[in-house]
């Protein structure tokens, strides 16, 4: 489908067409300075100045709590997988956020298929919306490669002046832009007034890691006794907040519940954060990673070694909500540039 363009006078009944036949997720204003992802029950304009929400949309592809199968142990032994999904639509969901759902796909699909993700996964259909300014000073989205986005969503608006410029990516979104949306093929203006809009942004995001976002796996494997996780050991409370509000994380803990009668019960499992003292602790006692410097340690070459190695890009998105959320103001740009720079320092000793 040729790229069209929507005025923003029709969208809210573009909303309410999705509203009939899915349920609709998205961004609204908590309170001052707060936004959240929640349902749409009245349309609220989801291009008003933006700050990432405090808890990623992937709540709602891998919830915080969620039971994965029920079991009855008489009269005889009986497991039944659960997968609860429906039709949902996130919109106005930013490209950082779009990139961190792409590699929670990778994450649920390589070596082993979770199905209550990618069932949700199918179930959800994703509109997009793009970032032509810094939402604030946490997000570094532009050189971890995720300010834009070529993959991973439905349909893509942009915010042209009177109406979204929207780029269709795949079937799914052809066939809700041609139900429920009022919208006019893209002409050579909008195309050019786009252009135009896309160039400009790119002097406005800065560049805030000083390296070669590709040198990091390397600086980050030659970091384990860098001096910079002493003093975070000092400061980090412990908390598990930055954990709780990235994009890309997916640890989980499982566990069962039993019914009082102690005859059936559910397999459940939660969102766990490898900052947390009990991360890391096995049966027998031991805590491999006792001290909360090891742990976060441990959580940045996730974000930047392990995974990265793996998977031949960042797991960390930009989005900044880590370094926003911190209750002591750890901030994970100036925790990554003192690596570097002790690495640096280390080399010309
Ligand atoms: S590590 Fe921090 S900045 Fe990176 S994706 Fe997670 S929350 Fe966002
Ligand atoms: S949010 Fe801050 S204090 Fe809490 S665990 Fe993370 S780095 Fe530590």
């Amino acid at each position: 489908m040729n790229d069209i363009y929507i005025n923003k006078k029709d969208l809210k009944s573009f909303c309410d067409k999705l509203k009939e036949r899915y349920t609709v997720y998205g961004v609204r204003q908590k309170e001052e300075g707060f936004y959240v992802f929640d349902e749409i029950d009245e349309f609220s304009d989801p291009l008003k100045e933006y700050k990432p929400t405090i808890l990623p949309p992937k709540k709602y592809l891998f919830p915080q709590q969620e039971t994965l199968l029920r079991f009855d142990t008489q009269p005889h032994p009986d497991v039944k997988p659960v997968i609860e999904s429906k039709k949902q639509v996130l919109f106005g969901v930013r490209p950082c956020d779009i990139h961190g759902i792409s590699l929670l796909d990778k994450i649920f699909t390589t070596d082993h298929e979770d199905k209550n993700y990618t069932q949700k996964r199918a179930d959800t259909i994703i509109i997009g919306i793009d970032c032509l300014e810094p939402c604030y000073e946490h997000a570094y989205c532009a050189i971890v490669g995720c300010l834009d986005v070529d993959d991973g969503y439905d349909i893509m608006m942009t915010d042209i002046g009177d109406s979204l410029y929207t780029s269709v990516k795949t079937e799914m979104g052809e066939e809700i832009v041609t139900n429920f949306a009022e919208y006019t093929v893209a002409g050579e203006e909008e195309r050019q007034r786009f252009r135009e809009l896309r160039s400009e942004r790119e002097g406005k995001f800065e560049k805030m890691i000083n390296t070669d976002i590709s040198n990091l796996p390397l600086l980050f494997q030659n970091a384990d006794n860098d001096p910079v996780w002493d003093e975070l050991n000092d400061k980090c409370l412990g908390c598990g907040r930055c954990n709780i509000v990235c994009p890309t994380c997916y640890c989980f803990d499982v566990y069962d519940c039993m019914e009082l009668s102690m005859t059936s019960g559910e397999r459940c499992r939660e969102w766990d954060a490898c900052t947390l003292k009990d991360f890391a602790v096995v049966s027998s006692g031991e805590n491999f990673r006792s001290t909360r410097g090891h742990r976060l340690r441990h959580r940045f070459n996730r974000k930047f070694n392990y995974l990265m190695t793996k998977h031949n890009t960042s797991f960390c998105v930009g989005c900044g909500r880590c370094s926003k959320t911190c209750p002591v103001n750890i901030d994970l740009v100036e925790t990554v540039n003192a690596v570097i720079k002790n690495n640096k320092n280390h080399e010309t000793e």
